[in-house]
């Protein structure tokens, strides 16, 4: 490497460690500077533009010039910068923002939590998962169940449950009590000549077979994302939340859908739970919920929930979790003004239309000899990469999607690559014309890796 002195790449690398980042090998030209946005793109600081295929993280839904999102900001900033929610206070944008996310959930649910990340997010329902089980005096009730591939963040409990070996490797991850079953990933896990219907009950007769080996009693709750992101786009078979649900109810275990991803649209619907039938008795979301421009998240739980959690509080005289910036009034402010645009501009079949686009175009690429697979619902795709027949020197396992999203990248379009899966995620606000130069930079950048 070999950076211009005192150059912002050089600075960046003398000061500043990344997550998800390896902290001793920064390529050639060190980290990329994303210096502005405009609509579905970003622009470096040398001028490039690229298309924002992954709005940031999942996340930026409006893309990256709403002016509504920035004036909601700034007027709550100057009504109130700050004001939080311990010891009975509250302030509007929490009252107003608890309200509509019970108003729209797609289950019945009581009551809504404010914190700050995903990862805070998903930490505190566990956490709120123990205080219940000794509420109800069940102190062996607490294992939680998750999934092989599964992405639910970083904090101790978070990163436990995430079932990404990068994520465990050298953190002396997960801590007990933190269980994995069986990935719903037909591509990757189907046997020879199981239908994506057997493989579903699969799936179902392994989680099964995992809570009789433990003990029901011991199992507390479930957590999945309706569609894997992290864990590389993976769609369950149709039949699949059917039977595990099926499964959960047996033993009476909690179901909780990580919306982080999929909440506000992302699958064609406003949640990802009524694209899968789902019936989670907590909602876990984050991201979209403000396109990203103010760091916020909430879950919501149902009666079921939170009745214990209140006459546990109740009994100790205070419920003792919280969190300085939980429910924001900024972050609260930005989200309602998100929503409320979401619904007006009718994004969320926006995303189901231009989904279909998007899928249809990527589809015609199964043929390419360097495509295994293309899967998706609503506005989130992703495209797998393989070595052709007896090539994998050249195009070695894992390292071909890589080099497939460096190429993208070069031609102008931002993707992730888990593995050798390319994943497309763009800002809800794309356009047709949008998703046809997508599909085009991803043929061209096809034909520059084979
Ligand atoms: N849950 C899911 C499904 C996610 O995709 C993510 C982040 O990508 C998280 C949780 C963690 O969120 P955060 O990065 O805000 O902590």
């Amino acid at each position: 490497m070999n950076l211009r002195p005192n150059s912002d790449e050089a600075r960046d690398v003398a000061y500043h460690l990344h997550g998800y980042t390896n902290a001793r090998a920064h390529g050639d030209r060190g980290p990329i500077i994303v210096d502005r946005g405009e609509g579905i793109h970003v622009f470096d600081s040398n001028g490039k533009r690229y298309i924002e295929g992954m709005a940031g993280l999942w996340s930026v839904a409006l893309g990256f010039d709403e002016t509504r999102l920035m004036d909601a900001a700034f007027a709550q900033m100057e009504k109130l910068p700050f004001s939080h929610t311990f010891s009975h206070r509250t302030h509007g944008p929490a009252i107003d923002l608890a309200e509509k996310l019970i108003s729209i959930s797609p289950v019945p649910m009581s009551k809504v939590f404010f914190t700050n990340s995903g990862s805070e997010a998903n930490d505190t329902i566990v956490k709120m998962i123990w205080y219940r089980s000794n509420a109800l005096g069940l102190h062996d009730k607490k294992k939680i169940i998750s999934r092989l591939g599964g992405y639910h963040g970083v904090t101790v409990a978070a990163a436990s449950m995430t079932g990404l070996p990068t994520n465990h490797k050298s953190f002396d991850l997960p801590i007990d009590g933190f269980l994995h079953t069986t990935s719903p990933h037909y591509y990757r896990e189907g046997r020879d000549a199981e239908s994506e219907t057997e493989f579903a009950t699969r799936c179902a007769d392994d989680l099964d077979a995992m809570i009789q080996a433990e003990g029901p009693d011991t199992i507390a709750a479930f957590i999945a994302e309706p569609v894997m992101g992290a864990g590389g786009v993976v769609v369950p078979p149709a039949t699949y939340w059917e039977k595990i649900q099926a499964v959960l109810a047996k033993y009476d275990i909690l179901l909780i859908a990580d919306e982080v991803i999929c909440a506000f649209g992302r699958t064609g619907n406003m949640f990802g739970s009524t694209t899968f039938g789902i019936k989670p008795d907590i909602i876990t979301m984050s991201k979209q919920l403000t396109s990203s421009y103010f760091p916020f998240s909430a879950f919501m739980m149902n009666d079921r929930v939170y009745e214990p959690i209140a006459d546990e509080s109740n009994n100790i005289g205070v419920l003792g979790h919280g969190y300085t910036g939980g429910g924001h009034p900024v972050g609260a402010a930005v989200a309602l003004e998100n929503l409320k645009i979401i619904e007006e501009r009718d994004l969320v079949a926006n995303a189901a239309a231009r989904g279909n686009e998007l899928l249809a175009g990527l589809a015609h690429f199964e043929d390419h000899p360097l495509v295994g697979n293309v899967r998706g619902v609503g506005l989130i795709a992703a495209l797998e990469v393989i070595a052709p027949d007896g090539r994998t020197d050249d195009f070695p396992v894992g390292q071909l999607g890589a080099k497939m999203s460096a190429i993208m990248l070069k031609n102008g379009l931002v993707s992730r690559n888990m593995g050798d899966a390319l994943a497309f995620c763009p800002p809800l606000i794309i356009n047709s014309a949008e998703v046809k130069k997508i599909l085009h930079i991803v043929e061209k950048s096809l034909d520059e890796l084979s």
